[in-house]
């Protein structure tokens, strides 16, 4: 009962469903982004809408995409991921698709997710961080999504922790997302094969020995099942984003961490190592307490079921 439709838009892959106001999810579908190609990614939402409601056009929909909306989640001003470059991406979907759209950045609406069903029920003062392609952030404070005064606070991948570092797709070099999530994970593991380095024996026989061929779920993969070389980088990259979560913590004051988005449920090793580091690096430590770090709980649906709840509620209003 009161449904609403919820679409999860990553660099890699569309996930919809419908979802009910206990966030339970029903008639999961999925497509592959195509990537680099606005109409394209658009006529895709389009029809995982249409198979998903049935001809119901009532049914609201929330959008959770990769992308910085602006304050009122009409436009799409920019996505490093993505091909939409300031487009009025809400009116032209609710054209499409003939309902309300409800139009909000992934992370946030994971994160809501996560503040509503999942790891963080309960917590006023929240921060998720979802790793995938990259670093999503969503800001819970006071119960609330804090959107800034554009829409796009939270855009913790961006900060630039390494000047004059690795070049990130938004533009600038050495933010942290490119040393810690997925893509970093693939790169560090990629370099690995090319070196031809005996420690990466395992990688490199799981990628035939082709570098291009490495991903970070490879190289998670590989991590967990026991090979050495993949769990350093897995190591290196936790403490990366320890570092990072000491800022942020030093920032916001939140009551707790929620490690999320593919690589972040998949390995505690990581999330063990993040923690660790916080736990060395957070200013004043000793004299505060530690905000909680926890991984995710609603896994790889809570973009869309976010997105939905934020969907069902703006209709309330
Ligand atoms: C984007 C964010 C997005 C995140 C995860 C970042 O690169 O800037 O808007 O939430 O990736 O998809
Ligand atoms: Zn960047």
């Amino acid at each position: 009962a009161n449904l609403s439709i919820g679409v999860d838009i990553g660099g890699t892959k569309i996930l919809a469903a419908l979802v009910d106001e206990a966030g339970n999810v029903s008639g999961q579908v999925h497509r592959d982004t195509p990537n680099h190609d606005v109409a394209g990614i658009e006529r895709a939402i389009a029809e995982v809408i249409h198979e998903l409601s049935g001809g119901n056009e009532g049914l609201p929909v929330g959008i959770g995409a990769a992308g910085w909306m602006d304050r009122k989640g009409r436009n799409v001003l920019f996505s490093p991921h993505l091909s939409w470059r300031n487009e009025p991406v809400r009116d032209r979907l609710m054209k499409l698709v003939g309902h309300e759209v409800t139009l909000v950045n992934d992370a946030d609406a994971a994160g809501w997710a996560e503040h509503r069903f999942g790891a963080g029920q309960g917590e006023s003062d929240m921060v998720c961080l979802t790793l995938g392609t990259g670093i999503g952030g969503a800001v819970i404070l006071g119960g609330q999504v804090h959107r800034g005064k554009s829409g796009i606070a939270g855009e913790f991948g961006h900060q630039v922790m390494v000047p004059g570092g690795h070049r990130c797709a938004c533009g600038n070099r050495g933010c942290w997302e490119q040393y810690a999530s997925g893509n970093a994970l693939g790169r560090e593991g990629a370099e690995l094969v090319r070196s031809k380095s005996p420690v990466a024996f395992r990688l490199r026989e799981a990628v035939g020995d082709n570098p291009e061929a490495v991903t970070g779920a490879i190289v998670t993969k590989l991590a967990i099942e026991g090979d050495p070389a993949c769990a350093d980088l897995i190591s290196d990259m936790g403490e990366w984003l320890g570092l990072g979560i000491s800022n942020l913590v030093s920032v916001l004051d939140p009551g707790t961490i929620v490690i999320g988005g593919g690589l972040g449920a998949a390995s505690k090793e990581l999330v063990a190592k993040a923690e660790e580091t916080y736990r060395r690096t957070l200013s004043g430590r000793g004299y505060r307490p530690f905000a909680k770090i926890s991984q995710a709980q609603l896994g790889p649906a809570s973009g869309l079921i976010g997105a939905a709840d934020l969907a069902r509620f703006n209709q309330q209003q």
